[in-house]
């Protein structure tokens, strides 16, 4: 997930106001290394945390970091592993340079502003570029992503769809350690469009709002993490039909605004990083 979401639920000037809190530096952002242990993801997906994270390495020949001095490029260590082996895919079929995006803090825990999700080292942001030449540090400083999406938000945009994108979201969703991807219903829908006989993979391929310049991929919970909650799998099929064209249609009256609620409490675990770490 990423800054559309946000957006999405903070539809309008007037509900401002119920946006301001989640910009506040959340505690989370003050653990500034990751917590010494073995490696865990603990909690849900959009209200957890991590202990034993990896940096991911930021020189690589098979992939490029964006935006470094953010340090979001935490993570378990099969989520460090899924990107090292999706960036040696993508090179081995010529599809040019993965770029990622966002992973987790090193903790984990809430960000202040772009994500509900990535707390628990298991997401990661990549984009739906593949450059040909490797960017410079200064391009990957300051990111410049591609809109993929027409502005009627239906389609996607022809000029710029290119068949190797296709193929990295199709590499990511047929990964046994992937568990949902995130893509703009448009992006879906051409997926879907183009699959052809080899539907499998696209039921890991879900529409949500925003994703128009990147994929979120997710992995499911590693074995070693007791703590860790998995979402329930994602409805049988290829999810090209009805669901699909549901994203599609005008929102029914009254279900405009969403209505803020309170976040849930912490994991026990993660609160309890939480005290011993965060004065
Ligand atoms: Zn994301």
């Amino acid at each position: 997930m990423s800054f559309n979401v946000f957006k999405n639920t903070c539809a309008g000037l007037l509900s401002l106001a119920l946006c301001a809190p989640a910009l506040a530096v959340t505690p989370w952002q003050k653990i500034t290394q990751p917590i010494p242990g073995s490696p865990q993801a603990i909690g849900g997906f959009a209200n957890g945390c991590q202990i034993g994270a990896y940096p991911l390495p930021l020189n690589s020949p098979d992939y490029q970091v964006m935006r470094p001095d953010q340090r979001r490029y935490f993570g378990q260590p099969d989520l460090l592993a899924f990107i090292k082996r999706l960036g040696i895919q993508a090179n081995a079929k010529g599809l040019g340079t993965v770029l990622i995006g966002d992973m987790a803090m090193p903790a984990g825990g809430r960000f202040s502003s772009g994500h509900a999700s990535h707390q628990s080292g298991l997401d990661v942001d990549i984009w739906l570029q593949l450059p040909r030449q490797r960017w410079s540090e200064q391009m990957l400083l300051k990111p410049q992503p591609i809109d993929l999406v027409d502005a009627n938000g239906k389609t996607v945009n022809q000029r710029l769809w290119q068949p190797r994108i296709e193929t990295l979201i199709k590499l990511a969703a047929q990964d046994s350690d992937v568990t949902r991807i995130f893509v703009n219903p448009a992006i879906k829908q051409q997926l879907c469009a183009d699959a052809g006989s080899d539907r499998e993979w696209l039921h890991k391929v879900r529409p949500w709002f925003g994703h128009r310049a990147h994929m979120h991929v997710r992995l499911s919970c590693p074995a070693g993490s007791l703590e860790c909650l998995d979402q329930a799998p994602p409805p049988p099929g290829d999810g090209c039909g009805a669901e699909l064209q549901s994203w599609f249609l005008p929102p029914k009256p009254g279900s405009g605004t969403p209505v803020k609620k309170e976040p849930p409490p912490l994991p026990p675990l993660c609160q309890a990083l939480l005290d011993k770490h965060v004065l």
